[in-house]
């Protein structure tokens, strides 16, 4: 099934503010909450469409993405996909709601079912450009990436703790990383759970901090990581790696690596989308009597006929001598050829002499037909 727009999907404008969009989510969260709405297939779907929309709207990094290249994904590792489960969903009403979750008193049911249990920490995204040449745009390419970064400790494994005993279990959770709360409010008695203050949701406290990283549980580091980049991609687009960013405080799940991939300017070879141009010059004897020429193209060198009697300015097609769609690899676009005939600006005499003779000759007369004459047209057509 073809996917809805996102912005259509929480009935919001393009332009919306991240508030706009948060509220008009929040409505949308009520109204199809499955709680709400037991066995009806269709609102869980439209549930699960708007937590997948504002997934998106809600990340200015992924949001602009989106607004760049709409639904289009992005191969590779952890690239692309916003599908959600119920789990990630509910995790995102934090967000929405503040740490108590409604949907607990409002609906019933629930209780805490949802097994969020006690809070996972999670590290920040890391951000690393690439620069590739039109070449390896071609191809795809395999790259390897050294990034410095916050790694687990190696003496705690990221636990923070000196040994096993050095924990104990929580005093204000009970080890449960929640907190229960009884407020009375215009809808009556609502209890709502918030993240333990004491422990930040993990359940247990540490009495005696490992040396290495003085209880953090993480240390400077680096990895090299291997990226496999899709052929066809283009300057700004991003490719992101989950579970290689930094990681968090005291265990948890790193973030992630955000790739971004910049694109070296070719110094002839110029891209229009999954287009190739490319200016070759001729001279002017070439172009009179033709000739065979041997082009760059981004998989290497062609050779191109030349026909005798060729206009400068004619555009020759190289079929599927472009580059890839990065989500169509089948989908390969063109090289054009755009062929400038050369006017000699300094001649000997003798040349000077040859060419005197030919200046009143009847075929040096321009003579062009009305398809060597629309310049216009002809753009037309090679670039639809
Ligand atoms: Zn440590
Ligand atoms: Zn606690």
């Amino acid at each position: 099934m073809e996917k809805r727009d996102y912005y259509e999907v929480l009935g919001v404008s393009r332009s919306a503010s991240a508030d706009e969009i948060k509220k008009a989510y929040r409505q949308m969260a009520i109204k199809y909450h499955p709680d709400k709405n037991p066995g009806d297939k269709s609102a869980e779907d439209k549930f699960k469409e708007a937590a997948e929309a504002y997934e998106v709207l809600s990340d200015p990094q992924k949001k602009a993405n989106y607004d760049r290249f709409g639904h289009q994904r992005m191969g590779g590792p952890g690239g692309g996909g916003h599908h959600m489960n119920m789990d990630d969903i509910f995790s995102q009403f934090g967000d929405i709601f503040g740490d108590g979750n409604p949907f607990e008193s409002f609906f019933g049911g629930g209780g805490g079912g949802r097994g969020r249990g006690t809070r996972q920490r999670v590290g920040t995204n890391l951000r690393v450009k690439v620069k590739l040449t039109l070449q390896e745009i071609a191809t795809g390419v395999e790259k390897k990436i050294r990034v410095n970064k916050q790694v687990a400790c190696s003496s705690c494994s990221g636990s923070g703790a000196k040994d096993k005993s050095s924990f104990k279990t929580c005093g204000t959770c009970g080890g449960a990383g929640q907190v229960r709360k009884v407020t009375q409010t215009f809808l009556g008695q609502m209890a709502t759970t918030s993240t333990c203050p004491t422990c930040n949701g993990e359940g247990n406290v540490i009495t005696n901090n490992c040396t290495s990283c003085r209880g953090t549980g993480r240390m400077e580091g680096e990895e090299t990581i291997t990226v496999k980049i899709p052929a066809g991609v283009a300057d700004g687009m991003q490719m992101n790696i989950s579970g290689k960013g930094n990681a968090p405080e005291r265990g948890g799940i790193p973030g992630d690596l955000h790739v971004l991939f910049e694109e070296i300017k070719d110094p002839i070879l110029r891209r229009d989308g999954n287009n190739i141009i490319y200016e070759h010059f001729i001279n002017f004897a070439d172009a009179a009597l033709g000739t065979q020429i041997e082009v760059p193209t981004v998989t290497g060198k062609v050779k191109l006929k030349v026909d005798a009697g060729t206009q400068s300015g004619k555009i020759l097609r190289l079929k599927g001598k472009g580059l890839p769609e990065v989500n169509n690899p089948r989908y390969v676009g063109d090289q054009l050829v755009q062929l400038n005939v050369w006017t000699p600006k300094k001649l000997s005499n003798e040349e000077k002499n040859i060419l005197e003779k030919f200046r009143d000759s009847e075929n040096f007369h321009p003579k062009p037909e009305q398809s060597e004459r629309n310049f216009f047209e002809r753009m037309k057509e090679f670039f639809n």
